[in-house]
């Protein structure tokens, strides 16, 4: 009741949510405390929480920030929904986002612009910026959020959280809507490293639905968060300090570095040489693969459909041009063409070179320190319009987080100081599989 109210009081400032299941969350809840009573208290029992409105939710619209499923009633849930539920979580609502994730800043909803609530005038981040804004504002404890390139940790940076992807495969796709399938990961969006390790306890599981969800046995990744830094070998990349670095996020991403030297960590100057080509083999992938997931949107099967179509032609074509919003289409446009005869070799196979130098990188890397540190974001949030005339801007926000993204590996973002009182996120980036040690080294520094 607490957090419904809040949301009802004070979402219309921050348009985080764009469904609130109040029903669902009362009905959640009654019978939370029932399992309460019967001593049955898993962690989350209880907790609620929100999802991103990227996560089939049986019975709730889940729209993907887009027009094209404003109409969508999910028929089932992504598994991590069934696993919340199955822990006893109450889920809240479904979050604004970016459409279909494709964005850094929350414009690109069909449903209107989230506000930061550090400063309102500000983007909180994208493409899971309801997620963040829901959390920061205390509308939330914690949210459901997806990473293709940066898209939990960047929010998280903007808004002053902690934000985990985890591994690629730890964490089941089923019933997340694709955007670039062998990126996406989904993760969670709280205030701290513990409230995260408490999350991905319930939401990290094997699913066989899921083709690329690896059978990995489970942990609990709030056993280590206490261990000592003593001996921990941390790598700063010093590609990661480049000229589009705000110089005051590289102050406070530098006193962090301070901060875990006196915590017993040993830094050392590391390489990751092919870094600079990380955005630009992204934006060849991460289109190809969305051009193929969002051709399902055909307007015959769910979704939008336009009025009287004149033939089965003009019915792809109305539906689609009338549902997309302009920066889904210009991702459509670059992926079709990337893929097309006579261009594939030249494009996208290249690309795919480039990510495997890029994974490389960081296998070479994590054969000489523990952990990556570096900055989440080139910079603190920045104000509404001043990124959307040039897309090549926004891409650049994710200039430190899409490597991760490439390589599969999992990253988290934790708050590091603030820039004229806005924060700032220090990224983290953890070996395979290894997020409870990634949650101890940030869990230390909190
Ligand atoms: N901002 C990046 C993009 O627009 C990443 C989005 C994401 O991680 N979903 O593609």
């Amino acid at each position: 009741r607490h957090y419904i109210d809040r949301i009802q009081r004070l979402d219309p400032t921050y348009n985080s949510y764009i469904t609130l299941t109040e029903e669902r969350a009362l009905a959640q809840a009654a019978k939370a405390d029932e399992r309460l009573a019967q001593g049955d208290a898993p962690a989350l029992c209880g907790v609620p929480i929100a999802h991103k409105d990227i996560f089939c939710t049986t019975g709730v619209r889940t729209s993907c920030g887009s027009k094209m499923l404003d109409n969508f009633i999910a028929p089932y849930n992504a598994t991590i929904v069934d696993n919340y539920e199955a822990a006893g979580a109450v889920m809240l609502g479904k979050t604004n986002m970016d459409e279909f994730a494709m964005g850094s800043s929350n414009e690109t909803s069909f449903y209107g612009p989230v506000k930061n609530p550090w400063d309102t005038g500000c983007v909180p981040g994208g493409s899971s910026g309801g997620s963040a804004a829901s959390v920061a504002a205390h509308l939330a404890p914690g949210a459901t959020a997806s990473d293709t390139g940066g898209s939990i940790r960047q929010p998280a940076a903007l808004c002053g959280l902690t934000g985990l992807k985890p591994t690629y495969g730890r964490v089941s796709r089923w019933g997340m809507i694709a955007f670039a399938s062998s990126l996406d990961q989904a993760g969670t969006l709280t205030r701290t490293a513990e409230d995260s390790a408490l999350m991905l306890n319930a939401m990290a599981s094997f699913d066989p639905k899921d083709s690329t969800c690896v059978d990995q046995p489970l942990e609990d990744y709030t056993a280590e968060l206490d261990k000592p830094l003593d001996g921990l070998k941390i790598g700063v990349p010093k590609e990661y300090f480049t000229d589009g670095l705000d110089p005051d996020t590289a102050k406070a991403v530098e006193a962090a570095i301070k901060v875990y030297e006196s915590l017993g960590a040993s830094i050392k100057t590391i390489s990751l040489p092919h870094s600079g080509l990380a955005v630009a083999a992204y934006y060849v992938i991460a289109p190809a693969e969305c051009s193929a997931n969002l051709s399902r949107f055909d307007g015959v099967r769910y979704g939008y459909r336009c009025e009287n179509p004149k033939d089965l032609n003009d019915l792809y074509e109305r539906s689609r041009s009338e549902a997309f919003g302009e920066e889904v289409k210009r991702r459509i446009l670059v992926g079709t063409y990337a893929l097309s005869a006579g261009y594939y070799d030249a494009y996208y196979n290249k690309a795919q070179q480039v990510r495997r130098l890029i994974k490389q990188d960081f296998v070479d890397a994590f054969s000489e320190v523990d952990v990556i540190l570096g900055p989440t974001s080139p910079s603190p949030a920045f104000a509404f319009g001043s990124k959307t005339k040039d897309p090549v801007s926004m891409y650049l926000e994710d200039v430190f987080t899409i490597p991760t993204n490439l390589a599969g590996l999992p990253g988290l973002s934790i708050p590091c100081g603030q820039v004229d009182g806005k924060p700032v996120g220090l990224q983290l980036i953890g070996n395979y599989f290894a997020e409870g040690k990634l949650l101890n080294v940030a869990h230390q520094f909190q």
